[in-house]
């Protein structure tokens, strides 16, 4: 695996110490200790594969930050791990309504970390797989006939809309990772909808009923979003 890492952490050791680990792990590196370097170097080209962002820098909020990469059309799609400090009293939801993937809270091990990246790293390698065969798309017992908008579990149909189709799609591609109600609605809906979160959240319950049993894969989190349950072990009800 490789790729463009690029570290955001204001405390100059810590920054030496990922670097190095980074990049002894066969990744690319580039460090910005500042909020607005931060910015500059995640939109330069080739772009970064993924952020370790510090919370607390000397500009700007790491939550800013995060906020403005989800904005950027060069840079909403880089996966994001937050790196929070013990006691920072930033949850992890704020994190996630922000657009953060993951998040590890400092001191952490090098190790744990580096797992991280390339879970996440992994992940976003078979979301590009699926968008290039776009064909079909299955999930256990479902299957999505994709140019042909239909939706079979266990082979017989399922009656969709269109955009409980491309809510399904949505949740099926990005299987594992919390969904916020605000990237749904930006994803699915589009940016410019004049739709509520709670639209989300009726549309999401209609699905789940027409899904019938494969509806139990989404999961509700609660103040933050949805996510597609990755393993049918992990299915509950
Ligand atoms: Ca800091």
């Amino acid at each position: 695996m490789s790729g463009l890492i690029l570290i955001v952490e204001d405390e100059q050791d810590l920054a030496k110490t990922l670097d190095y680990n980074i990049r002894r792990d066969g990744f690319e590196t580039r460090c910005a200790l500042t909020g607005a370097e931060a910015l500059e170097l995640a939109n330069q080209e080739p772009l970064p594969s993924l952020v370790l962002l510090d919370l607390m820098l000397p500009d700007m909020s790491g939550i800013e930050i995060c906020r403005q990469l989800r904005m950027g059309p060069n840079t909403r799609g880089i996966p994001i791990i937050i790196l929070t400090a013990k006691g920072e009293e930033i949850d992890r939801v704020v994190g996630f309504e922000v657009g953060a993937d993951d998040y590890v809270v400092k001191p952490f091990s090098v190790r744990e970390l580096m797992l991280r990246i390339r879970a996440i790293l992994r992940r976003t390698d078979n979301d590009q797989v699926q968008e290039e065969a776009p064909d079909l798309l299955q999930f256990n017992e479902l299957t999505l006939d994709l140019p042909g908008h239909r939706v079979t579990l266990n082979d017989e149909e399922i009656r969709l809309t269109a955009l409980e189709f491309r809510l399904l799609r949505t949740f099926l591609t990005r299987k594992g990772r919390v969904q916020t109600r605000e990237a749904l609605l930006n994803d699915v809906w589009g940016i410019k909808a004049d739709v509520t979160t709670r639209t989300v959240d009726t549309h999401v319950k209609r699905l789940r009923e027409k899904l019938k049993t494969a509806g139990s894969y989404i999961e509700t989190l609660r103040g933050v979003g949805y996510r597609w349950k990755e393993k049918p072990d992990e299915v509950e009800e």
